[in-house]
């Protein structure tokens, strides 16, 4: 199993590899191409985008994840659900940043399509974000700190960008992602 880097390539260990190939959690695993692909808009919300919305819920339940996005289920359209540490779970439709804090913050970060790999990941400190709520309605966040990550983590997801394009090389290391030992957006 290679994990292809914008500097080189690295091997998953062994042990690590059954994950990679794990269908029981929903969660498309790289290389899977639609994880590759820029994913479009999500144009009216019906009961099939509202079974995805679920769908989604329960693979980020089964790992105890932050954040999911629609491609890591293997649905390319513009939706992400995102599930900070102490506070409420967000579907968020057609995300847009608007705004994005000059400070960056280096932090460890980790993916379910990419799982038992961990690295840190430079991003905006705080952004300023636009989108849709799940019932369709315009809505404005100013996020600050994890979640601003997440979000950022998720948007990238919906333009095919993955945290390993980002990682500094130097940070990543593999680790057991077993559910609640470890954060996973
Ligand atoms: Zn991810």
């Amino acid at each position: 199993m290679k994990i292809v880097l914008p500097a080189g390539e690295i091997e998953a260990p062994p042990e690590f590899r059954h994950f990679y190939l794990m269908d029981e959690d929903g969660i498309v695993k790289y290389p899977a191409p639609v994880l590759r692909r820029k994913a479009s808009p999500v144009s009216r919300i019906t009961p099939d985008i509202e079974a995805l919305i679920q769908r989604m819920m329960a693979s980020l339940k089964w790992w105890n994840g932050l954040g999911i996005a629609a491609p890591q289920v293997g649905v390319p359209l513009r939706l992400f659900i995102m599930a900070p540490p102490d506070q409420p779970m967000r579907v968020i439709l057609n995300p847009r940043i608007i705004e994005r804090s000059q400070e960056q913050v280096a932090d460890l970060e980790g993916c379910l399509s990419i799982p038992a790999l961990y690295g840190k990941v430079a991003r905006a400190r705080a952004i300023v974000l636009k989108g849709l709520n799940r019932h369709g309605k315009p809505i404005q966040l100013t996020l600050e700190g994890v979640a601003a990550r997440i979000a950022q983590h998720e948007i990238d997801h919906l333009d095919g960008i993955l945290f390993i394009d980002r990682a500094d090389p130097a940070t990543l290391f593999w680790s057991d992602p077993t559910p609640k030992e470890e954060e996973m957006v």
